[in-house]
């Protein structure tokens, strides 16, 4: 069961991002394709030195330690596959305008997300999907799962500073109204191209600085919200999920009953 459902993300992931069946399933078999392993479960590009090697490591090991804060431990046992060149990305099916993506349990990291920051990012979805049943995963709105990833990740770009830049220069931002209509993984990839996030190469040719703002807007969410919730709150959420709960109902219930069971001396929990 189990590796039928790592093929239906395989092939959901592989169809939805544009890029071939073919591509992402090279995954599956990362040393006939030019990788080498670091670790077990873990492949970079052929040719990398010992230092990017390091690097690798290292951000394997912060990456996994955002993970066990947020989640408790670890659930998924994602296997990494680095690339050191915008060519190798494109081979395994990465796009242009992105910086690393997550196939099921088996993360692709682009030579531009290879720190822990997109690495915690990807193994955030690998987690919550590996947890959630496929029925409750279904009904996983994306603005949720890329908001909790975006908030345990960390990453500048997605950051709260990011987001108040976007603020101080006037760039268009979807309101919380609308970062919840972003349901599907195609309603997100609207928004991405809505937003003009996708556009960031052409800017960045042009020397105008990049923008994030519906991945930013997603992170300004769920931060004080997994905040507040903390790592007892997500996994009350996930096991609501799973039992059947609508996710708007195990949206706020986990805030509500982290609220009611925190107790006076908790004054110091941040709040939102
Ligand atoms: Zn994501």
């Amino acid at each position: 069961m189990r590796q039928f459902w790592i093929i239906v993300l395989l092939l959901a992931g592989s169809i939805l991002s544009g890029c071939s069946v073919l591509q992402g399933g090279k995954l599956l078999a990362p040393e006939s394709f030019g990788l080498t392993p670091v670790t077990p479960g873990l492949y970079i590009e052929s040719g990398a030195d010992e230092a990017t090697r390091e690097k690798l490591r290292e951000a394997m090991a912060n990456a996994e330690n955002a993970i066990r804060a947020s989640y408790g431990n670890t659930s998924a046992s994602p296997i990494v596959h680095a690339c050191i060149t915008e060519e190798c990305y494109e081979g395994f099916g990465g796009g242009r305008g992105s910086v690393a993506k997550v196939y099921g349990q088996r993360i692709l990291l682009s030579p531009r997300g290879l720190n822990w920051h997109f690495l915690a990012h990807e193994w955030s979805h690998a987690e919550m999907s590996t947890r959630l049943s496929f029925l409750a995963w279904n009904r996983l709105p994306r603005w949720f799962d890329e908001g909790v990833a975006v908030a345990i990740s960390e990453a500048p770009e997605h950051s709260e500073s990011h987001w108040k830049f976007l603020d101080a220069t006037n760039v268009p931002r979807p309101t919380r109204e609308e970062l919840q209509t972003f349901k599907s993984l195609r309603q997100w990839l609207d928004a991405i191209h809505k937003y003009g996030e996708d556009q960031n190469i052409e800017r960045k040719a042009k020397g105008e600085p990049e923008i994030r703002p519906v991945y930013s807007a997603a992170g300004h969410e769920l931060r004080p919200w997994l905040a507040k919730a903390g790592s007892a709150g997500l996994l009350r959420f996930i096991e609501q999920m799973n039992e059947g709960a609508a996710f708007e109902s195990a949206y706020q219930t986990a805030n509500t009953a982290v609220e009611r069971d925190a107790s006076p001396q908790s004054g110091s929990r941040p709040s939102p």
